[in-house]
């Protein structure tokens, strides 16, 4: 018998909401699509469009879609 992970218990409860957010958040400026943006341990950090160059933060599992708080996107090698 394989030794299987324990998936019952997820580690980030908000986890499982991602997918669907996402799919709900379009860029307030362009309404265009937006990429989630991850840390190294995969939490995600913000929501970036790739149209305005602009990443959205995510404070405690929650997506601030405000231009004022958005932050340029850093140039990727
Ligand atoms: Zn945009």
């Amino acid at each position: 018998m394989q030794h299987h992970r324990h998936l019952d218990a997820p580690l980030f409860p908000q986890m499982s909401l991602d997918h669907r957010l996402i799919d709900l958040l379009v860029c307030p400026l362009c309404k265009g699509p937006l990429d989630m943006l991850r840390d190294p341990e995969g939490r995600p950090v913000a929501l970036a469009c790739s149209h305005d160059r602009l990443a959205f933060p995510i404070r405690d599992g929650i997506p601030v879609m405000l231009e004022d708080e958005a932050r340029p996107l850093e140039p990727t090698a």
